[in-house]
């Protein structure tokens, strides 16, 4: 075992690490990053990183934009703290509300910030039930997700997540939550079944679903455009159609989650219109400040914002609110990063440079480990299997994805085994063609030190 070094040991011994084996880790360590420079990353012992998922799917201007920097110390220097409770504001709340409802990929009437993904999730649920009481309907409460979704971890958004480790000894989900289908074709289909007949299927089955639990009783329909966390899910043409046709019929309020598609990952500004989905509202996080400081929103629609000013009337106020809600530097940083995107053509660019990131990610299928490629715009990923014929997945425990992402630090990049040996790839949004050809190039070099591995110790055999 490789002796940690000072720096490691004080971390081991006073910071809990989220999504980490926390016993694992008292052996490994941190990896700790030190500083960054455009797409690039360096640690502690000098080492240089492409950063392949863009921190955690979100730094997407880079890592040391001097507007945002800028951006923030200006407003720093004006006023560092002022808050939005009991009627009090600051320009630039309003001023991002406004550049978020003219982007909003549906007819958005009002902004309710926060400072996280988790928490603008817990807000649509809080919203989602208020409006419905504000109606009278007082028994539509339950929110329909998907297996393998990713919204967040409190108590309730992490409720919406359909991954096992989320809920798993935390008591989750609530009882309020659902979970139908996941749209992974590949993973999925049942033999024989077209793109086609997969999608009506899921739509019928999301049907039957609704039926079940008596459609007076479902609130809501919440979905990303493509699952991130659990897989980076890119769902086949025509699934979200058949979807909203079923939510249309009954009511469904739809809520798109657009915390990592949205601002141009999916090579439009929101998922939702490179997916053809119509969102009643949707959730922003991550790329809304290119995550220099944390800041999130919900967009709600005039139904929704009646139903909030009635309530508000009947009970007094409206109970809801954080200490941190529309933070005036976080809303500096992010009103200067939606600029950004505008004058730097950010849609422009991905549109661009996406073609090279899809067909370099499609070449990786002629690797022997990968089973499956995919991308849409600078969100991508592929999954490895043991056996590409029947995509038999090699145990867990083995840990294939797990050492594929090591082998990539290896060769100078970061990117994120997900469950089921899924390697996920979202670079900055700045990144060129060059760099492109380099993540690959990187990446390559990795899963044939993977494949040395499995063919020496013959991990492959059943
Ligand atoms: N929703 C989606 C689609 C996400 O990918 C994430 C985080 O990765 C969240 C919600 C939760 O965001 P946060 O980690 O900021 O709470």
């Amino acid at each position: 075992m490789t002796k940690l070094s000072n720096a490691a040991v004080r971390d081991v011994e006073t910071v809990i690490h989220p999504y980490t084996n926390l016993d694992a880790f008292r052996a490994t360590g941190p990896m700790i990053i030190e500083r960054g420079e455009g797409i690039h990353v360096w640690d502690a012992d000098g080492r240089k990183y492409i950063e392949g998922l863009a921190g955690l799917w979100c730094t997407s201007l880079g890592y040391n934009e001097p507007e945002l920097i800028e951006a923030a110390n200006e407003q720093l220097r004006q006023i560092p703290f002022t808050h939005v409770f009991g009627g009090k504001s600051h320009e630039r709340a309003a001023e991002l509300a406004e550049k978020l409802k003219a982007i909003a990929p549906h007819k958005a009437s009002k902004v309710l910030f926060c400072g996280s993904g988790s928490e603008a999730n817990d807000q649509q649920i809080k919203l989602v039930w208020y409006y419905n009481n504000a109606l009278g309907r007082t028994k539509r409460k339950k929110i329909i997700s998907r297996q393998r979704a990713y919204h967040g971890v409190t108590i309730a958004s992490a409720s919406l997540t359909g991954l096992l480790p989320n809920h798993r000894d935390f008591d989750l989900p609530l009882s309020f939550a659902r979970h139908t289908d996941c749209p992974h074709y590949y993973r999925y289909a049942e033999p024989g079944e077209t793109e086609d007949e997969f999608t009506t299927r899921l739509a019928a089955n999301l049907e039957k679903l609704i039926i079940e639990e008596d459609p007076e009783t479902v609130a809501a329909f919440i979905a990303e455009p493509v699952m991130g966390a659990g897989g980076v899910i890119i769902p086949p043409e025509g699934y979200f159609q058949k979807i909203q046709a079923v939510l249309d019929k009954y009511g469904i309020y739809f809520i798109a989650d657009e915390v990592i598609c949205g601002f141009a990952r999916t090579g439009n500004m929101f998922g939702s219109q490179t997916f053809g989905m119509k969102p009643d509202s949707i959730s922003v996080a991550k790329a809304l400040s290119s995550a220099y400081v944390p800041i999130a929103a919900i967009t709600v629609g005039e139904e929704m914002y009646q139903a909030m000013l009635d309530e508000s009337k009947k009970i007094g106020t409206f109970g809801h609110g954080f200490t941190y809600t529309a933070h005036p530097v976080a809303a500096a940083v992010a009103v200067k990063t939606l600029e950004i995107y505008e004058k730097r053509n950010i849609v422009g660019h991905v549109r661009g440079v996406a073609p090279r990131f899809e067909q370099r990610i499609a070449k990786l299928g002629q690797h022997p480990l990968v089973g499956h490629t995919r991308a849409r715009g600078l969100l991508g990923a592929i999954e490895l299997v043991a056996d590409k014929t029947d995509k038999r997945s090699f145990d867990a425990k083995i840990g294939v994805g797990a050492a594929v992402q090591k082998a990539a630090e290896k060769h100078g990049l970061i990117v994120r085994a997900l469950g089921g040996d899924i390697i996920a790839f979202c670079p900055p949004l700045i990144v060129s063609e060059a760099d492109i050809d380099d993540i690959f190039d990187r990446i390559e070099r990795a899963l044939d030190d993977t494949e040395g591995w499995i063919a020496r110790e013959g991990l492959r055999t059943a």
